[in-house]
């Protein structure tokens, strides 16, 4: 296939004006935090720093919750639904109406291309303000009762890769149930949240009903052990989910944990190739791979086999990968030094234990973190690229002779949050999604969001669904 030639398309910035410091967004204001440091955010694609940020300490996360509790008993929560539903709408409009820049800032600090942050991220950030808008005045429809009361003060805690919009599962469904926030963005995203900030004093939200504070993990934890806090709501890895669950057990507080994934992508025999191949880029190349529910391990019937890479193969050489901003960008950069060197200790791995890799000629830019996007095959079960998540563009592929053998392997992992069919015949991709073990399975697509279509994980993959009317119950008592 032939690469075509295309000239830069860069994106201007100019739309985007960052701080050179940025404090904490306590009680409907910016200010300084009393007990913390600093952190600077970086421009994964660059690594110009953008901007420095307060790291809030345990003084500053409990002024954020004071803020809050007392915008919840106050305001908030005796505000009837029909009023919280017009700032939810409020909201949604600006950030439609700004939505150029924020994709601009969102590309900046986390590195995904434009095309993604534009076309992807944005529309759903303010579609799920809208969903959730629409709910606030019909809670006692949704099926918890007729007239279901919030849960609090919500503590919220989210990773990097979809800044903007984990902050928008996380914040939309909360207020519409009445609760109040107190939200910690990760330690190398934080610039979009508090620009958030900006537009919930735009949209005269009431003063404390979201807090930000920004800051690393022990900002998180503070956020979480908080004992005015009513309800914890964490997006991130397994490992600090197990740490968060461990922290709120025996305490009052509800929880749910939105966490890591290794998703099998199964695609049978009769299944259209090049569809399938489209999807399993997209299942796995998607924002460089930094995606919970990617299609990680790619479950393919030998008798495709051979074509099925081929065609993968060809695909993947004419993917772009290079400046975030530049909109003929497929793949971006890696959100950060921490997360290349594991995408490549695992890759180091992959072939040390056997597998073999494949990467299209690419030229990567010398600053910055990047990774070519990889095919490793050869890779077995009991390899740790088919059983770990690398949060990378790194694909496993595996065989499988017989439906049965199909569904072993896709469920044979300790997670389970999504998982992709690949099929001509919709009775066969019914009967093996009913026996995957995962809480999405997408049929001959991958990698779709909408905000009324709950989300969520069996076994480590957590606990708790976001999106959809499922997505209210976390935020009713
Ligand atoms: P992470 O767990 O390292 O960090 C997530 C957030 O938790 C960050 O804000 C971090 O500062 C904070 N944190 C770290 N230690 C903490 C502690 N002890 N107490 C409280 N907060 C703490 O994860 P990450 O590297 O930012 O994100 C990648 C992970 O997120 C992947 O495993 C991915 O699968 C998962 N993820 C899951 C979903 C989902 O919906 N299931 C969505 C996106 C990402």
């Amino acid at each position: 296939m032939p690469r075509f030639e295309y000239a830069p398309a860069p994106e201007s910035t100019t739309i985007v004006d960052i701080q050179p410091s940025y404090g904490l967004f306590i009680g409907g204001e910016f200010v300084e935090p009393t007990d913390g440091g600093v952190m600077k955010s970086v421009n994964p694609a660059s690594e110009e720093v953008l901007a420095e940020v307060a790291e809030a300490g345990p003084a500053d996360v409990d002024a954020a919750v004071r803020a809050a509790r007392s915008a919840y008993q106050r305001v908030w929560e005796p505000m009837p639904g029909r009023e919280r539903a017009k700032y939810l709408f409020r909201i949604a409009r600006i950030i439609a109406e700004r939505s150029r820049e924020l994709a601009v800032l969102e590309s900046l600090d986390n590195g995904k291309p434009i095309r993604e942050s534009r076309d992807a991220d944005l529309p759903l950030v303010a579609a799920h303000f809208f969903y959730y808008a629409g709910w606030a005045d019909k809670l006692g429809h949704a099926g918890f009762g007729s007239d279901p009361r919030p849960v609090g003060v919500a503590g919220q805690v989210i990773p990097w890769n979809f800044p903007l919009l984990m902050l928008a599962w996380k914040i939309a469904p909360a207020l519409a149930c009445g609760n109040t926030v107190v939200l910690k963005p990760a330690e190398t995203t934080p610039l979009s949240a508090l620009r958030f900030a900006e537009i919930c004093q735009q949209a005269d939200l009431p003063p404390g009903v979201v807090n930000i504070v920004t800051g690393a993990g022990s900002t998180g934890a503070a956020v979480v052990e908080h004992p005015d806090v009513d309800k914890v709501a964490f997006t991130g890895s397994t490992e600090v989910g197990r740490q968060i669950a461990r922290a709120v057990a025996g305490t009052r507080k509800r929880v749910t944990l939105e966490l890591g994934g290794k998703a099998a992508n199964i695609v049978f025999e009769d299944a259209p190739i090049d569809q399938a191949v489209e999807g399993i880029v997209n299942g796995i190349f998607f924002n460089q791979g930094h995606v919970c529910c990617a299609g990680s391990r790619l479950l393919v019937q030998e008798s495709v086999y051979d074509e099925l890479l081929a065609s993968l193969k060809r695909r993947m050489a004419t993917l772009r990968i290079g400046d975030p901003l530049d909109k003929n960008t497929d793949i971006g950069a890696i959100n950060s030094r921490v997360q290349l060197d594991r995408i490549r200790t695992l890759s180091e791995i992959g072939e040390q234990e056997g597998a073999q890799p494949w990467s299209p000629p690419c030229e990567l830019p010398e600053r910055g973190f990047w990774f070519a996007p990889t095919i490793f095959t050869g890779v077995t079960q009991a390899h740790r690229i088919a059983r770990e998540e690398i949060f990378g563009p790194v694909l496993s592929v595996l065989t499988f002779r017989t439906p049965d053998e199909a569904v072993a392997k896709a469920n044979n992992t300790p997670y389970g949050l999504s998982a992709g069919i690949w099929s001509d015949k919709g009775s066969r991709i019914l009967a093996i999604a009913d026996r995957l073990r995962a809480g999405v399975v997408w049929a001959n697509t991958f990698n779709k969001f909408d905000p009324a279509a709950p989300f969520g994980g069996y076994k480590e993959s957590g606990y708790g669904r976001e999106g959809g009317r499922h997505g209210l119950e976390g935020y009713l008592a």
